[in-house]
């Protein structure tokens, strides 16, 4: 038994077998039953296949042109792929392990790469990067037998625990959560998309756990509660008992003080709830939580794992059609894509990508968040931007839909933007489509949006600020690193200090602001923003109800005498003492 320390960010429970994903190669380990060793090996054996045709190719056509020597680079690849230390040796791992074929590569390739490592020779010391890039592709075609992913989790004999060094999206739309109890890991804090995707799927999950993906045996049972952030691997059976013990009763519901109405402070200050969601289907779990509306449709989700033509505009009519529908009377906000370059290398994306602005090369090394995303990525790709558009203006005339762009750094970005839609408006009107106004805001995300809220304020019909990114680009400290997570801190004074910039901006254009950040969805901040005079605000359906509650025990004139008091002190510590004060008074 061994119990490590991380950040629950998704409640409830989960005791299962474990599934290793190790993300920095994508690889999962999937343990196969006795009569499924034979199938792994003919896919080992057609990737080996496949791997080889595609090789003798490429040299081929290198051969024709201008390098011969570059040729022999692959005639190198090809004595690789045949040798028993790679293939053999996965063939070998893939029986005695009982695992999958993919996972087995990766695990030939590492022992291979340590040789290699120890190797004096420069020139055998840089044939690794070829080693990487055969194994790469034998597991590129490992992958691509149709559902492999899927197949391997359905023939598992019980749902298990996903253990992970990192997940992204795209990983998390290959699984079939259905197989999946809960997951945990190495990387990230509570606002890294993955836990968000995981408070909507509603699996529980901890993450910032360092090298919990690198310490768990093979077959072992693991235990991962989403609240306290703690995982044990093997635990026992008291500990079991225990844990789902806990979970029962918080998972107990919230006595919610119902009351006609509006909802509001004490002090009768109107306070708008509405829902962030992620993937169409959660529109119910929106509607049955309360939500005034869609806050926040993070439309880049899908583009995750779906299907090739997702990006096409009639596939996004219909999503958004289907949104609208599903929340009316209530308005829903679409924010446009905010893909990062770690999203793009899916083969949807990329074929519709302008490769002038994505070398494939640079694309696989860069994953910093401060890259081409969000509305920089739409102003790159107008064609993409647009489709999105005119999709989102056809589905306008269904309901009420607000659009709004992501990661807004400057006033120049907004009316670039602007024309791009009056651009996709004309082209509607030239099909004989006529769309209704449909209101544009941008998420306030960036310092340097923050900053000039004035100015912006002028540009657009209302503010959403994202404080998940907005702490992370003040306060310099990456959202998913968990090395640093206990530097992300809301209640910064610098943090604090913008919000109110913005209000006063937002205010003085007469604009709506709402704040859709995982901030709001803490009862002790969510009581602070009521006290910074921010009555709008957008969260994960789960925390709906605990937001009605603090609201409807919450005075807005007192907090606005803490927040005034807060916003004059100089540390975390300082600002939490009168908060926690004021909280534990109603919180009796
Ligand atoms: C935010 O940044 O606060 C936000 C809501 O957007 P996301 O979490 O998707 O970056
Ligand atoms: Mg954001």
């Amino acid at each position: 038994m061994e119990r490590l320390k991380g950040i629950g960010v998704s409640s409830g429970v989960a005791i299962g077998p474990a599934l290793v994903a190790i993300q920095r190669t994508q690889v999962i380990r999937f343990p196969i039953a006795p009569d499924r060793v034979a199938r792994e090996l003919s896919a080992l054996d057609r990737a080996r296949a496949r791997s080889h045709d595609q090789l003798v190719q490429i040299r081929e056509r290198i051969a024709k042109g201008k390098g011969s020597d570059l040729a022999a680079i692959f005639d190198a690849q090809l004595l690789m792929l045949d040798d028993p230390m790679l293939i053999g040796r996965a063939a070998t791992v893939v029986c005695e392990e009982r695992v999958n074929a993919e996972w087995a590569v990766q695990r030939a390739l590492d022992e291979i790469a340590v040789v290699f490592d120890d190797v004096k020779d420069p020139y055998l010391h840089d044939r690794k990067g070829d080693l990487h890039d055969v194994a790469g592709r034998l597991r590129m075609n490992l992958r691509d037998e149709k559902g492999a992913a899927r197949d391997l989790l359905q023939d598992l004999d019980t749902p298990c625990v996903l253990i992970a060094d990192e997940l992204t999206p795209s990983v998390v739309a290959q699984l079939d959560w259905t197989r999946i109890r809960g997951f945990a890991t190495d990387a990230g804090s509570r606002t890294y998309h993955t836990a968000i995707l995981a408070r909507s799927l509603g699996v529980p999950a901890a993450v910032g756990l360092h090298d919990l993906s690198q310490r768990i045996p093979p077959g072992a049972s693991v235990l991962v509660d989403g609240d306290t952030g703690d995982v044990i691997i093997e635990p026992s059976a008291a500990e079991r008992q225990e844990a789902e013990a806990r979970a029962r009763l918080r998972s107990a519901p919230a006595v919610i003080r119902t009351i006609d109405g509006p909802l509001q402070t004490t002090d009768g200050v109107e306070v708008t709830l509405q829902a962030n969601i992620e993937r169409p289907e959660d529109v119910s779990a929106a509607v049955a939580a309360g939500a005034e509306g869609i806050g926040l449709y993070r439309s880049e989700f899908m583009l995750v794992g779906g299907p090739p033509d997702m990006a096409a505009e009639d596939e996004q009519y219909h999503v958004y059609r289907q949104l609208v529908e599903g929340m009316a009377p209530r308005p829903v906000t679409i924010r446009t894509f905010d893909i990062d370059e770690r999203q793009l290398d899916r083969p949807l994306v990329d074929a519709a990508l302008d490769a002038r602005w994505f070398p494939e090369q640079e694309r696989a090394q860069r994953v910093g968040h401060a890259g081409l995303r969000g509305i920089r990525f739409g102003l790159a790709q107008p064609h993409i931007f647009k489709t999105q558009v005119r999709a989102l203006l056809r589905a306008a005339s269904h309901g009420p839909i607000r659009i709004m762009f992501p990661f807004v750094s400057s006033v120049q970005e907004v009316r670039t933007a602007r024309m791009l839609i009056d651009q996709a408006r004309r082209e509607l009107e030239a099909r004989g489509i006529t769309a209704p106004p449909v209101p544009i805001g941008i998420m306030i995300e960036v310092p340097s949006a923050a900053f000039t809220a004035p100015l912006l304020a002028r540009e657009v019909d209302f503010f959403t600020i994202g404080t998940n990114d907005l702490i992370q680009y003040t306060l310099a400290v990456d959202r998913t690193d968990e090395r640093v997570s206990d530097r992300y801190e809301p209640l910064h004074p610098a943090v604090l200090r913008l919000l109110r910039t913005v209000r006063r901006g937002a205010a003085r254009r007469g604009i709506p602001v709402a704040v859709c950040g995982e901030m709001a969805s803490d009862p002790l901040l969510l009581r602070l923003l009521l006290g910074c005079g921010l009555f709008a605000f957008s969260m994960t359906p789960g925390a709906l109800a605990m937001a009605r509650r603090v609201v409807q025990e919450t005075s807005a004139a007192e907090m606005c005498q803490v927040a005034k008091k807060v916003l004059a002190l100089a540390t975390v510590d300082e600002i939490e003492r009168p908060l926690t004060e004021s909280f534990a008074t109603v919180s009796k």
